[in-house]
């Protein structure tokens, strides 16, 4: 393999690295493999050396992306918290699994040996011992390195890892900071808004500017406001009082963190019109 190509490949995974750390704060390493017509990234989370899962993506012949996600040995754990993701987790992960499809993806889950529907999550067995995921793509662009087709590569990796992630109660520790009193609902509510699969498919949705008054943190900021946006869950006033399911893609908007803090002037929060008719009555 050329050489040009070996050192292109490690900087997609450096930059996938600066993708994953950015988008869900974790820590993630990658091994490049090169072979003649085939390059492998195995991808995984560190931590204290507690392997948990890994992703290993396979770009054969430049034609074929192909990716598999297994728990690893000290993985049990993380397939149990997976087994008890709640129904609005299950939404996530189901919005996930649409876009990957809409990607031309195809996307098939093994729970227990057995294939699974991946879009009636809420139809497989409750017990889970073992959980495989594998994503293919055919044919897969991945001939000059250009940038249109590493954004593919990095978009379609970045979604395949939002699958597991989607499932395990992780949160992002660098924004929202602020604990707001609440009750039940409401800091169930501000859960899902530090998701950080919930928060990547809001973002993709409305992009990285405050959806009440615009606030663009890279354009304010620069370089250190890149990508910078608290998501708010917007709690629909028919969930009130009720056991409630997330709508991922309805239910979550992008918020500056002036707008954020005033929309939780009242409990319930204000709704965004309502924000949006007191900011304009000034
Ligand atoms: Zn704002
Ligand atoms: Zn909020």
């Amino acid at each position: 393999m050329k050489m040009k190509k070996i050192m292109n490949n490690q900087l997609i995974a450096q930059n996938l690295i600066d993708c994953l750390k950015r988008e869900f704060d974790l820590p993630f390493a990658i091994d490049v493999l090169n072979k003649n017509k085939e390059t492998k990234f195995r991808i995984f989370p560190v931590n204290d050396d507690e392997s948990l899962f890994e992703v290993n993506i396979r770009v054969r012949d430049n034609i074929r992306f192909n990716a598999t996600l297994k728990p690893q040995k000290y993985g049990r754990c993380f397939v149990s918290s997976m087994e008890h993701a709640d129904d609005s987790m299950k939404a996530v992960f189901k919005v996930v699994v649409k876009e990957l499809i809409t990607a031309g993806c195809k996307v098939n889950v093994n729970l227990n040996d057995s294939e699974v529907d991946p879009l009636e999550i809420n139809s497989w067995p409750s017990h889970w011992n073992k959980i495989e995921i594998y994503v293919t793509k055919s044919p897969f662009i991945f001939i000059e390195g250009s940038e249109e087709e590493i954004n593919n590569f990095l978009g379609i990796s970045i979604n395949v890892i939002s699958l597991f992630l989607s499932l395990v109660p992780i949160e992002r520790t660098d924004n929202n900071k602020i604990l707001y009193e609440g009750d039940a609902n409401e800091i169930k509510s501000r859960k899902y808004e530090r998701n950080p699969v919930a928060r990547r498919i809001c973002i993709d949705k409305y992009g990285c500017r405050c959806a009440i008054c615009g606030f663009d943190f890279e354009k304010e900021y620069g370089e250190i406001g890149k990508g910078f946006i608290e998501v708010h869950h917007i709690i629909p006033v028919s969930a009130i009082g009720q056991q409630y399911v997330i709508n991922p893609e309805n239910d979550l908007i992008p918020l500056c963190s002036n707008c954020h803090s005033m929309i939780h002037r009242k409990n319930p929060p204000y709704l965004p019109k309502e924000l949006v008719n007191l900011k304009n009555k000034r």
